[in-house]
């Protein structure tokens, strides 16, 4: 079976990793070089965890979870991660029971320990089965495992000019410029960087009680130290155009730091954008249409999925 990928983000990436464990014969495009920094897959690190107030979405991470082991574990840094929440029914306790997962409440001085301040009559919930995912290094490990060589600089701008017998459409942000109808808002996100020295930190999320998901976020940079960014808090865009860190969330991102972690200077020493692509649900658009198959996995939580999304994608492909 002769499949052509279009997109060398991250679903691209773990797509032609899963069709070449199947045999299939793999060609890649990607309309701009290989580590451009337009979409939503650049960068050194994303978080990765299990916890997730669904079971559904846990046993899917528990899925990609296999996939990173069989690509290559080393691409996870397994630091840890701890939701900090105002309410302790918002926690992901209840579905991490019902799929098995070991968790355990932290009090007020393990937080500390961990570099972080937890508010008066706030819950922690701390996870070691997570941490983060080596973005970049993760993306090459993929097409190095399928031994596929991408396209670059080639835009597709139609399934049809592409020879072969399906087409999988990882295009990220861009996705409607080839599936028109697929129900995706497009907004262009901010996070910063600070400096903090140490061995790497656990990631740690806000969980916000009205949205039931993430408010603020941070994860380990092997740079800098620390990255931090707000969920869904960033203006929609037209993917074509090309943007700057928003300085009202850089702002907001900074008093967040001051607020959470009393060790690290809260002056940002690096800010950057990256373009979330987001359903109404938070949830992800894996479907045949004929002989296009359509992957838009992202809504700011895609990227710790990616194997397993991949690997749905094939079997929608070659099945
Ligand atoms: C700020 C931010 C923080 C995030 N944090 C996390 C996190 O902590 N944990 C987590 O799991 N996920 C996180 N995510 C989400 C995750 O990064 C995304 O879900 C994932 O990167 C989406 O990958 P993709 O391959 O679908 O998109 P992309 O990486 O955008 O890939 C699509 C590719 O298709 C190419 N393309 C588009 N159209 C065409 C065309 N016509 N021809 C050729 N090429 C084309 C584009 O140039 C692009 O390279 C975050 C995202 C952002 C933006």
């Amino acid at each position: 079976m002769k499949v052509s990928v279009v997109g060398a983000g991250v679903m691209g990436c773990a797509t032609a990793w899963a069709l070449r464990e199947r045999g299939a014969e793999v060609a890649v495009y990607e309309q701009f070089d290989l580590d451009h920094a337009r979409g939503s897959s650049h960068g050194r690190t994303r978080i990765f965890r299990l916890a997730y107030p669904e079971p559904y979405w846990v046993r899917f991470a528990q899925e990609a979870y296999t996939g990173w082991k069989d690509l290559d574990l080393s691409v996870l840094g397994l630091y840890g991660l701890v939701e900090l929440v105002a309410d302790p029914a918002a926690t992901s306790a209840r579905a991490l029971e019902a799929c098995g997962v070991p968790y355990r409440l932290l009090d007020r001085d393990e937080v500390r320990a961990l570099g972080a301040n937890l508010p008066d009559g706030w819950t922690a919930l701390h996870l070691a089965d997570a941490g983060v995912v080596f973005a970049d290094r993760a993306r090459h490990a993929f097409l190095q495992a399928a031994g596929v060589e991408v396209e670059t600089n080639r835009r597709i701008e139609s399934t049809d000019e592409l020879d072969a017998d399906v087409v999988v459409v990882t295009a990220g942000s861009w996705v409607r410029g080839l599936v028109p109808d697929v129900p995706v808002t497009v907004t262009r996100e901010t996070l910063a960087y600070f400096k903090r020295e140490g061995p790497p930190v656990a990631s740690i999320v806000d969980l916000s009680v009205e949205t039931g998901g993430h408010g603020m976020y941070s994860l380990h940079d092997p740079v800098h130290g620390l990255k931090v960014g707000a969920h869904h808090a960033g203006s929609e865009i037209d993917p074509g155009t090309e943007g700057t860190p928003d300085p009202a969330l850089v702002e907001r991102i900074a008093s967040w730091v001051r607020e959470r972690f009393p060790d690290v200077d809260p002056e940002p020493v690096e800010a950057q954008t990256c373009l979330y692509t987001t359903t109404a649900d938070d949830g992800f658009i894996l479907e045949r249409r004929g002989r296009v198959v359509v992957g838009s996995a992202c809504s700011g939580h895609g990227f710790k999925f990616a194997p397993a999304v991949g690997r749905r994608l094939a079997a929608l492909a070659l099945d």
